[in-house]
């Protein structure tokens, strides 16, 4: 399997899961039961206007982050200086912030709307269903219309939501050559919003596993790999310890039900994390991973998305569905920026 198939499925796989996780993302299981029967939702739905499965902010955030990254590249190759998270992810996401409020915090950010040197073949912005509210979270609004750039060391707020993990799976396939570069980006890109250390510690740790599964190795050794780089950091007990018993789940005889339960519900990051991983290593199948990632009580959409990140880098393209492939919404656009993230990884 190619390399660049390797990013698009770890896109693909992510919007998939987002895809299938969106339609019950405010539903308490037994209120999926009640809709979808015994076994919970099992297939995507399609959306009678659209004709496909729609995404939601996590992957339209993941779009963004991705088109920032080449942004930022591009800009650093040309200039010699720069930063990941301040050259062009952070203008990215002013971009995202315009599409869902048609405004942005500072006048002067005008020209954000026009076309880069990037983006030669075709802006981001010409995408109407990007500009669609599918239910954006209120800290990654809020920090963004607040016209500052948060970080580690200076965080823009107190949240650990998962707004930050959600949308960085593009930072590890970038960055896996160096996974504690890949580790570090990823972190100040999910400061950029959320200022709680497991908001945006559990994002570098994501960023960890989509790049050592790209080097090779299995879930569990990119997760340890992940766990020793997050160990170096302050503050990182709470996110260690949701990984932790993550892996010790998967491990178990516990009952998924049971085991996720335990894990909590995925609003706040270190447990999407857990809950995404647990999933991913309990069940090798791509299409039961995901039904166990999306069907419990908590934040479903991104619980699916993270899980179908790590297994679309693990297990590649030909493991996504094909019929699931082609029914998502923007399926296009998604490999088309993963071609291009792999493009500039080689120029690299
Ligand atoms: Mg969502």
């Amino acid at each position: 399997m190619s390399k660049k198939d390797t990013f698009i499925a770890s896109l693909l796989g992510g919007a998939v899961g987002d895809a299938l996780g969106y339609r019950v993302e405010f539903m308490k299981m037994h209120e999926i039961k009640w809709r979808f029967g015994e076994e919970g939702i099992t297939d995507l739905v399609i959306d009678d206007y659209a004709g496909k499965a729609l995404i939601s902010d996590d992957t339209q955030m993941t779009l963004f982050t991705a088109d920032g990254m080449i942004w930022a590249y591009d800009r650093m190759s040309e200039r010699g200086i720069g930063s990941y998270a301040g050259s062009g992810v952070y203008q990215s996401y002013l971009r995202w912030l315009y599409t869902q409020t048609k405004s942005l915090p500072d006048e002067h950010y005008g020209w954000l709307l026009d076309p880069q040197p990037h983006e030669v073949n075709g802006s981001i912005l010409e995408h109407k269903e990007l500009f669609s509210p599918r239910a954006p979270g209120n800290t990654c609004l809020s920090a963004l219309e607040s016209n500052k750039m948060g970080t580690m060391w200076n965080p823009i707020n107190t949240s650990k939501g998962c707004g930050g993990v959600m949308r960085v799976a593009p930072v590890g396939l970038f960055l896996h050559k160096d996974p504690a570069q890949a580790f570090e980006v990823a972190a100040e890109i999910a400061a950029i919003t959320h200022g709680h250390p497991s908001g945006f510690l559990a994002s570098g740790a994501l960023a960890v596993i989509i790049a050592e599964l790209l080097n090779g190795k299995s879930i569990d050794e990119s997760a340890q790999s992940a766990m020793v780089i997050l160990k170096k950091y302050p503050q990182h007990e709470e996110t260690l310890a949701a990984m932790e018993s993550a892996i010790e789940l998967a491990g178990s005889e516990e009952k998924p039900v049971t085991a996720i339960t335990k894990l909590g519900q995925g609003w706040v990051a270190e447990e999407a994390l857990a809950i995404s991983l647990y999933c991913a290593m309990k069940e090798s199948d791509f299409k039961k991973a995901l039904i166990l990632a999306v069907n419990h009580d908590g934040d479903s959409d991104s619980t699916g998305a993270i899980c179908g990140n790590i297994l679309g880098a693990s297990y590649g393209l030909e493991a996504i569905p094909e019929e699931w492939a082609n029914q998502v919404e923007l399926k296009e656009l998604i490999a088309d920026t993963a071609s291009r993230l792999y493009d500039r990884y080689i120029k690299m």
